[in-house]
């Protein structure tokens, strides 16, 4: 998913830690809290590292280069990368809390239909069970 990626401001220094965090923001198909983002570009002095991790997140937030993002029925704050022009839903599975990503938007037919009425935002939230859950509850 390398597509609609946000440039580099040029005044936003390429630190290692920057880097890092953005490539693993860059390669996810799934918006990721900073707990997450830790534990995925983890090193060997962790407590910092943590905090580390918020503070580039902020100063990606600044530089718009990431979004945060909601979940419904999700409590943990989540960041994406900032993808302008695209965008993406989710469906999140009520039982395990993956989220998974859609990759259409419904919204852009609908508003073909709406004759010159021109969306400005629109919010689409699915949850449900997963494939995975739905499985395991078969079995039960
Ligand atoms: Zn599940
Ligand atoms: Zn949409």
């Amino acid at each position: 998913m390398k597509k609609h990626l946000p440039d580099w401001p040029k005044t936003l220094k390429r630190t290692k830690p920057r880097l890092k965090i953005f490539a693993v923001l860059e390669e996810a198909t799934e918006p990721l809290s900073a707990a997450r983002i830790a534990e995925l570009t983890k090193s060997p002095d962790k407590k910092s590292w943590y905090s580390t991790v918020y503070r580039v997140l902020n100063t990606f937030l600044e530089h718009d280069l990431v979004i945060k993002t909601s979940v419904s029925g999700s409590e943990a704050q989540l960041f994406e990368i900032n993808r302008k022009d695209h965008h993406q839903h989710y469906a999140r599975c009520e039982i395990c809390d993956q989220i998974t990503p859609i990759d259409i938007c419904p919204i852009e037919e609908i508003t073909d239909s709406l004759d010159g009425f021109r969306v400005m935002s629109h919010r689409l939230e699915l949850s449900g069970v997963c494939r995975h859950c739905d499985e395991v509850a078969k079995q039960a």
